[in-house]
């Protein structure tokens, strides 16, 4: 840990702590991981960033909120994969949460080893997503306590679902799985919508509570209003400075999949909209980042984290259903709503509607280069990579593949990643600083 910061180091202890107890233990465990989480909490809420926008601070503080409070509330929570709908399950007054944002949890306080090595120690394969490695292993140490459900679809990948199939088992409750077909068409909308309403069924029965339709559709009619504010983000995204990290940008995007359905999720669209209007012009480079990203790599960080050379524009998982063209169903039909959000999104189907997206976003917010972060174990990211990459350089833009782990930092060779990442930047800049003399 040379070089380490005292926060760091702070940190690194106090996962250490976590992991040292693990298997004895997972009771002070899941007690001491709670009692860091909530005074984080706490700290996002009574000392905000000076140097991020209020929807920044907002972001940070509503992911936050929604993932301690699952956590806090186990027995009232359902874990699902990332793109799964969430509406059915505010309209219940149940807590979702999701794989990434429980193994970011645990990542952000240095506790991921333990856990991988406990899911690695029950036959998980070193091959498989590190986020699922990392749920298991919390699950199945015993760390993780039992939710009322699990729910999870088959965008964007397998993992979600051998996951969700094994947890299911494990802890013995519900489990609904959506298979999106990869056709974009009413028929799948509506095949979709179907499995969805039954979905709906199964969380009644979990809950053991009535879903009230109206409530349904108030949720999705929120979610409605969201999406059209979060696409009207991407022009005013152009040529300002978003005063964002990779960490918010990651945050955010988990927002607006957790919470969408919600007036909180709502108002930080709103509030991005506004921030970004108001915000200053940027000279830098601007990037979108494609998939998620090891925000907790300090090196790579401060290449792009509130700087005034580089920054992250979009990212297409936040982006991954608001760019794909006219709906054919509002909120009135709440289940065919949330069916194509689904069938629409860019990570169904084929790699080339994923370079589409995020050739579209680069277009609209006026980016110069690409980075496409392929995440260990993610076999869905690393399979389109060269297929992404070929568009988008072939429309005119610098693209990075960049490999690594966004959540275990054993599994990144940060030194070489952060060089390969700042040559990188130092390249756009100086093509963008020729475009800017006409040479
Ligand atoms: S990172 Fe890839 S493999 Fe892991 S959950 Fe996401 S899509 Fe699936």
């Amino acid at each position: 840990m040379a070089g380490a910061s005292a926060g760091e180091r702070l940190i690194g202890w106090y996962g250490g702590v976590a992991e040292k107890n693990l298997s004895t233990r997972p009771d002070f465990v899941r007690n001491w991981l709670m009692l860091g989480f909530q005074a984080m909490r706490g700290k996002v809420h009574l000392a905000p960033y000076g140097d991020l926008l209020p929807s920044g601070n907002h972001g940070y503080q509503l992911f936050m909120d929604s993932v301690v409070g699952a956590l806090a509330d186990f027995d009232n929570a359902v874990v699902t994969s990332i793109f799964t709908p969430n509406e059915i399950f505010h309209a219940l007054g149940a807590r979702p949460v999701t794989a990434e944002a429980v193994a970011s949890f645990a990542s952000g306080a240095q506790a991921e080893g333990g856990f991988i090595a406990a899911a690695e120690g029950r036959g998980v394969p070193e091959t498989y997503c590190s986020y699922h490695r990392i749920l298991m292993g919390m699950a199945t140490s015993g760390v993780l306590g039992k939710p009322r459900m699990l729910a999870s679809c088959s965008v964007a990948c397998d993992a979600n679902n051998l996951t969700f199939k094994t947890l299911g088992r494990f802890w013995d409750v519900p489990h609904v799985y959506v298979d999106v077909p990869y056709d974009v068409s009413r028929d799948s909308v509506l095949y979709v919508a179907d499995e969805l309403r039954e979905m709906g069924r199964a969380a009644e029965g979990a809950f053991s509570r009535k879903l009230d339709e109206g409530r349904l559709r108030e949720a999705c009619a929120c979610s409605e209003r969201t999406m059209r504010e979060l696409a009207a983000t991407l022009p005013t995204r152009r040529g300002r400075y978003l005063a964002n990290t990779m960490t918010i940008d990651m945050m955010e995007m988990l927002d607006l999949h957790l919470s969408l359905g919600l007036p909180e999720c709502e108002e930080l669209a709103r509030e991005m909209r506004r921030d970004f209007l108001a915000a200053s012009p940027y000279e830098g480079v601007n990037l979108v980042w494609a998939h998620v990203s090891p925000y907790f790599l300090e090196s790579l960080g401060e290449l792009v984290n509130t700087s005034q050379t580089s920054q992250i524009v979009a990212s297409d998982m936040m982006f991954e259903s608001v760019t794909a063209g006219e709906a054919w169903f509002d909120a009135s039909s709440p289940y065919e709503f949330m069916a194509e959000r689904l069938v629409r999104s860019c990570f169904n189907g084929p790699a080339t509607r994923r370079a589409d997206c995020i050739e579209h976003l680069a277009r609209e917010t006026g980016a110069d280069a690409v980075v496409l972060f392929c995440h260990w174990g993610c076999k869905q990211t690393a399979g389109a990579a060269q297929l992404i990459r070929r568009q988008l350089e072939g429309a005119g833009w610098p693209v990075l593949v960049l490999d690594g782990d966004a959540c275990d930092r054993a599994n990144c060779m940060e030194g070489q990643m952060s060089t390969r990442f700042s040559a990188f930047l130092e390249m756009v800049e100086k093509r963008k600083e020729a475009e800017r003399h006409g040479s």
